[in-house]
């Protein structure tokens, strides 16, 4: 059996909740995948979706970012679904943008809010 690809979720505190729920509906299909989050987000994520098995990297701010970066530049992670605030300022901010950038050198589809995370679950339903 082929490995499974590899989702990696996050969200900035503000957005948390909206993932939760995000992964309860998408559960099912989350499932095809394994995952990783960083720590705080994955702590929520595991909590809306007992079935799942979810393993947590650092917290953002103490270089989960950059642990899901890194993992995206060696091809371990296939999807990024990062639920960002735009209202904020992120005491990593630099980092939010360095994940982003690999995300795009490594051309792997990436949601930054609900409406795409939508379409994503969507195209890999069937
Ligand atoms: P957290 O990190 O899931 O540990 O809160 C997310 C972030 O703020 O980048």
């Amino acid at each position: 059996m082929p490995e499974r690809h590899c989702i990696a979720l996050i969200a900035h505190d503000q957005k948390k909740d909206e993932l939760a729920e995000f992964a309860g509906r998408h559960a099912e299909v989350l499932a095809r995948f394994r995952i990783i989050a960083t720590g705080t987000t994955g702590g929520r994520v595991a909590e809306a979706c007992p079935g799942l098995d979810v393993v947590r990297m650092k917290s953002g701010p103490l270089g989960g970012d950059q642990q899901i970066g890194a993992m995206i530049a060696t091809g371990e992670v296939q999807m990024l679904i990062f639920f960002v605030d735009p209202l904020t300022a992120m005491p990593h901010d630099v980092d939010v943008k360095a994940l982003m950038r690999l995300a795009i050198v490594y051309d792997i589809p990436m949601a930054l809010n609900l409406a795409t995370a939508e379409i994503l679950m969507t195209a890999k339903k069937n």
